[in-house]
């Protein structure tokens, strides 16, 4: 899908910033063309949009942040799309990895715990045009059975460890990258399931997300 409304807002900003990202590794130019697209500003409240074009994590109310776009870009990346797939994401926080994970799959389905969040993020996603997402309120560490198994999943939101249902929920050659382990020691994992038994892990970085909150991950 394609996103129209408010691509002329920030333009230049956006672009060096994609710029900055391709100078940094970020070697996907579909990832790169998401982020020159997606006008992050737009899924921020209107007092940070000053600030929507640095590479940094911003607060979105309700002690949640929006990740850097780099680390968006990252685990886009890392997802490795072709624009087929079915992704699941687990923390629709602003709705901005959402918006740009859109642009790199056939379809988003992506679950936030928190109603309010949930309810900004559909608003702003409405905004931008983005048909191909959907938002659902729960608890995303029990994955979406119903509408699995998913090629690819997105976890933006730091937990102890991989949620099983997460990886029963994957596809054969799907990839899950999310960050795990300790409060203050998480690393980015990525989690291949090559044929139908087997999973390969692989450590992509260190990273710091805030808490995986559920049943299969910290609790509240
Ligand atoms: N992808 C988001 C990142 C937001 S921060 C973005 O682009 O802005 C992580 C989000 O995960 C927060 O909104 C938090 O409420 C949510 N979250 C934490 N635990 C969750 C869970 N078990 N299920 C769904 N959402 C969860």
């Amino acid at each position: 899908m394609r996103e129209t409304t408010h691509a002329g807002e920030y333009r230049l900003p956006r672009h060096r910033l994609a710029e900055r990202l391709a100078r940094d590794g970020v070697k996907d130019p579909k990832v790169l063309a998401a982020v020159q697209e997606v006008p992050r500003h737009r899924l921020l409240p209107e007092a940070l949009w000053a600030q929507a074009y640095r590479d940094a994590a911003l607060p979105i109310g309700d002690g949640q942040t929006i990740s850097a776009p780099s680390v968006v870009a990252r685990m886009s990346e890392a997802l490795q799309l072709t624009g087929r797939e079915t992704v699941l994401e687990i923390g629709t926080g602003s709705g901005y990895q959402a918006a740009v994970l859109a642009r790199l799959a056939a379809r988003v389905v992506s679950i936030e715990r928190l109603p309010g969040m949930a309810a900004r993020a559909r608003r702003a996603l409405d905004a931008l045009g983005t048909t191909n997402v959907v938002v659902h309120l729960g608890d995303g560490t029990r994955g979406r059975p119903s509408e699995g198994p998913f090629d690819a999943i997105a976890v933006t939101a730091g937990g102890p460890e991989v949620p099983e249902p997460l990886l029963a929920q994957l596809a054969a050659g799907g990839r899950l990258v999310g960050p795990f382990g300790p409060r203050g020691a998480q690393v980015l994992l990525r989690v291949h399931r090559i044929g139908h038994g087997r999973l390969r892990r692989e450590v992509l970085g260190r990273c710091r997300f805030v808490d995986l909150i559920g049943e299969h991950g910290w609790q509240a």
